[in-house]
C-alpha cells in the first residue's frame, strides 16, 4: 500500500482544500439552505474522479450517485449525506460555521464531522487508490443522499426505485468515531425507533375541578394506559414486543468485553444510586446495547404553570419512543402497542405514529465485518472498540440490510466531534487516517 499512502501523502493539500471547498458551501436541509449548490458541488467531485456524478431525484432533495468500474465483479459502496444540521446557536461558535477554521491541527466547521469529512474521505481514497494503480481492484458505488438530517424520509423509495444502483456486496456507512484514548470505533448496526403520541380524552372540554367527583380525567386516563405498559422491573408487557428480538451471541458478548463504560462515573455523574434493576458490569452493557427501551418522551395535560388552577383536563397527551434491535418491526410493534392498548382498555386513545424505522445491523462473525476490523487494526495500530449496534438511528435497513448488504460504518470523527453542535470539529490526522483506511479495505475487499 506503500504506493497509495505516498500519493495519499502528497495530495494532502488538494484533500483539505476538497474538505474546505465542500464545508464552506452550506446545505442545511431543514431550512433548503444551499442544497442544489451542494449536490452540484459532490456531483463534481465524483466527475473529477471519473465517477460519472449524476443527480438522482426522489421527492425532496436528490441523492448525488457515482460509480467506477474495477478488475473483479465484487463491489463495494459507500453511504454518505452532504445535508448539515442547522449552526445554530450561532453564538456559540468560536469560528463562523461556514469559514472553515484550524486550530491546533482540528478543522472546524458545520458538517465536517456529520458528514462532510467523511463523504471527501471516501471520494479521497479512491482518487488517491486510481492515481497510485491506474485501475480499481473492484466496483465502488456512491451513494450520497441530502436528507439525513431530516429523517432520510426518501431512501426507502429511492433504494425499492433504483436497486440496480444500490446493489453491492458490503457497503461502507456513514460515520465513525474513537475514544478518548483515541481507539478506533467501528459499529455494525443501527438501533431502530418507533415514535409515537398518544392522546387520551373523556369530557369534550376542561371543567372546574370540582366536578372530579363524577367526570372522568384524561390525565388519569393516560396515566393508567401508560402504567399498563411496563411492570416495575421495567419490563415492557406489549404482547409480543420481544418475539423477534435476537439474543446477542457469544462474539457478541465478546465485542461487549471491549467497550469502555466507566459504569460508576457514569453513575455518579447522573446522580444515580444505581442503573435500572440495579444492573452492573456485562448485564448492565448488553440490556444497554440490545435491549429495546420504551421511552416517555413527553408528556402534558391540564395546567402547568405557576401557582395554582383547580382545573380537570379532559385531554391528555404523551409521547413515546421506543428503540428497536434486530429484528423489531417499526410498524409491527405500532401493530402491538394498538392492540395491546385494545386489550387493556383503551381502545379510543389516539395512538398516531410519527417516525418509524428499522433496526439493522451487520453479524460479528460476517466476513465483510472482519475485514473492516482487521483493515483498521492495521491502519491504526491497534484493535478498534466493536459496537454491536451503535446508540443512534439511520435508513441503514432499506438500503443495506433489508436487500442482503452488510453494512459497517466507521468514520473520520472523534471523541468530541460535537456532532449538531456548535464547534463540530474533526482531526486533520484522524481525516488522513480515514483515507488510507478506505483505501486499504478497497485494496483487501476482492477477497471477501
Ligand atoms: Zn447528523
Amino acid at each position: 500500500m506503500d504506493d497509495i499512502f505516498a500519493i495519499i501523502e502528497e495530495r494532502k493539500d488538494v484533500y483539505l482544500e476538497w474538505l474546505t471547498r465542500i464545508c464552506r458551501q452550506p446545505s442545511i436541509a431543514a431550512q433548503n439552505v444551499g442544497m442544489e449548490e451542494t449536490a452540484q458541488m459532490v456531483v463534481e467531485f465524483l466527475n473529477g474522479i471519473g465517477a460519472n456524478g449524476r443527480l438522482v431525484e426522489t421527492d425532496g432533495y436528490p441523492f448525488v450517485y457515482g460509480e467506477i468500474g474495477g478488475q473483479s465483479d465484487k463491489t463495494l459502496a459507500f453511504y454518505d449525506h452532504y445535508d448539515v444540521q442547522p449552526p445554530d446557536p450561532l453564538d456559540l461558535w468560536e469560528s463562523d460555521p461556514f469559514e472553515p477554521d484550524i486550530r491546533n491541527g482540528t478543522f472546524y466547521a458545520r458538517g465536517v464531522s456529520d458528514n462532510k469529512g467523511n463523504l471527501i474521505a471516501r471520494v479521497a481514497a479512491v482518487d488517491a487508490y486510481l492515481r497510485a494503480r491506474g485501475e480499481l481492484p473492484v466496483n465502488v458505488k456512491f451513494i450520497f443522499e441530502g436528507e439525513e438530517e431530516i429523517g432520510s424520509p426518501n431512501v426507502e423509495g429511492f433504494a425499492e426505485q433504483h436497486r440496480d444502483l444500490i446493489q453491492a456486496d458490503g457497503c461502507i456507512w456513514e460515520a465513525g468515531y474513537c475514544d478518548t484514548t483515541g481507539r478506533r470505533e467501528v459499529y455494525l448496526g443501527v438501533k431502530g425507533i418507533l415514535y409515537v403520541e398518544l392522546t387520551a380524552r373523556r369530557a369534550n372540554v376542561d371543567l372546574h375541578s370540582s366536578m372530579a367527583a363524577i367526570v372522568p380525567s384524561g390525565a388519569w386516563h393516560l396515566q393508567r394506559a401508560l402504567q399498563s405498559l411496563k411492570d416495575h422491573e421495567e419490563h415492557i408487557l406489549i404482547g409480543g414486543f420481544y418475539d423477534s428480538v435476537l439474543a446477542p451471541t457469544d462474539a457478541d458478548r465478546q465485542a461487549l468485553r471491549t467497550m469502555p463504560f466507566e459504569e460508576d462515573g457514569k453513575r455518579t455523574q447522573l446522580g444515580l444510586d444505581a442503573f435500572i434493576n440495579g444492573l452492573t458490569g456485562e448485564a448492565l452493557l448488553e440490556q444497554y446495547v440490545f435491549q429495546p427501551t420504551c421511552n416517555i418522551a413527553g408528556m402534558w395535560s391540564g395546567y402547568t404553570e405557576a401557582g395554582l388552577k383547580t382545573v380537570l383536563p379532559h385531554e391528555a397527551k404523551a409521547k413515546l419512543d421506543f428503540r428497536l434491535v434486530p429484528n423489531q418491526d417499526p410498524h409491527e410493534i405500532y401493530d402491538l402497542l394498538v392492540k395491546h392498548l385494545q386489550a387493556q382498555g383503551f381502545g379510543d386513545i389516539e395512538v398516531e405514529l410519527l417516525a418509524a424505522e428499522h433496526p439493522a445491523r451487520t453479524p460479528m462473525d460476517h466476513p465483510f465485518t472482519q475485514l473492516v476490523i482487521d483493515t483498521s487494526r492495521d491502519v491504526y495500530g491497534q484493535d478498534p472498540i466493536v459496537y454491536p449496534l451503535a446508540a443512534g438511528s439511520g435508513p441503514m435497513y432499506p438500503l443495506c440490510q433489508k436487500f442482503g448488504i452488510p453494512a459497517v460504518s466507521i468514520g473520520v470523527g472523534n471523541e468530541n466531534s460535537r456532532n449538531h453542535a456548535p464547534n463540530e470539529n474533526i482531526h486533520l490526522k484522524d481525516y488522513y487516517e480515514g483515507i488510507r483506511h478506505i483505501a486499504v479495505i478497497i485494496d483487501r475487499f476482492d477477497s471477501l
